[in-house]
């Protein structure tokens, strides 16, 4: 079996570090904590309720990039809890089942399947009965998060390689309607549904979408189904980003000074200068969706919404960060995290974020036309790593083709 995954091998992880930081030519050398392992065995299924999965494609996700630069730091939350030795990487996947244990019922070999939890959560870890946000189907919120897998697992993989183990829990079925380029993107897909659907916008808000990746053009998407009474802004200087925002039901694009055009777009107050350029205004969005992340996001995306505005914190940042939190008080911010996707409330059904994103692709609803600007095999996965460090200004999504 071929995989790459994320070794815990702290020398290696400082190595890393140390790389993104000062020499970025040493990351793609042997001493990465990613680590790709061509020699793995074939293990047998390690339950009766696991499937073999031939990987057809992967999508590279701002996490796996991650991984590769080793960003995660020890004041995070997620430092003190136990991980497995290594993190097989890749999630946004589309392959084909290939062997299934005695007590699958969900699948047969021959299906096309994609990961659907992820995380390290009751159903991937094989742990029953399953807490009781795995219950409901909010995998994302699990419990066991930190417990140990009460079966023997051998090395399972996951996207990013030829074939993965899995208990059938963790995937979903994907329906025949749709192509492998749109099934690769759907992971990707149902975190910006799931943004817009934990809290829906109001009629009438006026909204900014920070950041305008794969997420951020989803989630203009998405507001768009959901609430199409809601007028959205986009940040972003790539023209190809822009064009498609606008597509995508995108009604502005904001540029220039991004305080006075927020102010003006939203009839605030005039802008305060202070010292070293620190700007204040008053009134701004009523929702931001900040797709970035960190420190500097975390600051501007607080002081561009209105009173009472809501901040859906959609990029993830794995290590603290440091940032101005007076507007949350001063202008009483509500700030909502959102993770992942899970199980989703809509038209009066109840159903995970998969399966309905899955629907809206297949009805046309939901586009994904133009969201893959780059693939790599697998065996050059390093140059895909190459291209995300760089973030030309056509790149959206990378994705590898594991059959390679
Ligand atoms: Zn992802
Ligand atoms: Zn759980």
């Amino acid at each position: 079996m071929k995989t790459i995954y994320f070794e815990k091998d702290i020398p290696r992880i400082l190595i890393t570090k140390f790389a993104a930081r000062f020499c970025r030519p040493l990351l793609f050398t042997g001493l990465n904590a990613v680590k790709y392992n061509k020699k793995l065995p074939n293990a047998p299924l390690p339950g009766p309720d696991w499937v073999r999965v031939k990987n057809t494609a992967c999508g590279v996700c701002g996490t796996d990039v991650s991984f590769f630069l080793a960003t995660t730091g020890t004041s995070s939350a997620f430092e003190p809890i136990p991980g497995s030795a290594r993190t097989y990487m890749g999630h946004e996947n589309v392959g084909v089942v290939v062997e299934t244990g005695p007590s699958v019922t969900k699948f047969k070999a021959g299906d096309r399947v994609t990961i659907r939890e992820y995380m390290s959560g009751c159903g991937n870890k094989g742990i029953k009965p399953p807490c009781k946000y795995c219950a409901e189907g909010n995998y994302n919120l699990c419990l066991n998060y930190g417990e140990p897998s009460p079966l023997k697992l051998p090395d399972t993989g996951a996207g990013m390689g030829d074939y993965f183990l899995a208990p059938e829990q963790q995937l979903t079925k994907i329906l025949d309607e749709l192509t492998d380029d749109q099934a690769v993107l759907l992971e990707p897909s149902c975190v910006s549904v799931h943004s817009v659907l934990m809290d829906r916008p109001k009629k009438g808000e006026k909204i900014l979408v920070y950041g305008c990746g794969m997420i951020g053009l989803g989630i203009v998407q998405a507001l768009k189904i959901v609430q199409p009474d809601c007028e959205v802004w986009v940040t972003t200087r790539k023209k190809a980003r822009q064009q498609l925002a606008k597509k995508l039901g995108a009604d502005h694009i904001l540029s220039g000074d991004i305080y006075e055009e927020t102010a003006r777009a939203t009839g605030g107050s005039r802008v305060y200068t202070g010292m070293n350029k620190n700007k204040m205004f008053f009134g701004g969005f009523d929702r931001v969706y900040d797709c970035a992340g960190g420190g500097k996001a975390n600051t501007l995306c607080c002081r561009l919404l209105a009173p009472r505005g809501t901040y859906m914190k959609v990029g993830h940042h794995m290590a603290a960060v440091t940032y101005d939190e007076s507007p949350v008080w001063w202008q009483e911010l509500k700030i909502i995290g959102v993770d992942a996707h899970g199980m989703e409330e809509w038209q009066g059904r109840r159903l995970y974020t998969f399966d309905l994103v899955q629907e809206w692709m297949r009805d046309g609803i939901y586009k994904t036309d133009g969201f893959i600007t780059h693939r790599f095999p697998l065996d050059r996965y390093k140059e895909a790593f190459a291209v995300a460090l760089k973030n030309p200004p056509e790149l959206i999504k990378i994705v590898l083709d594991c059959t390679k």
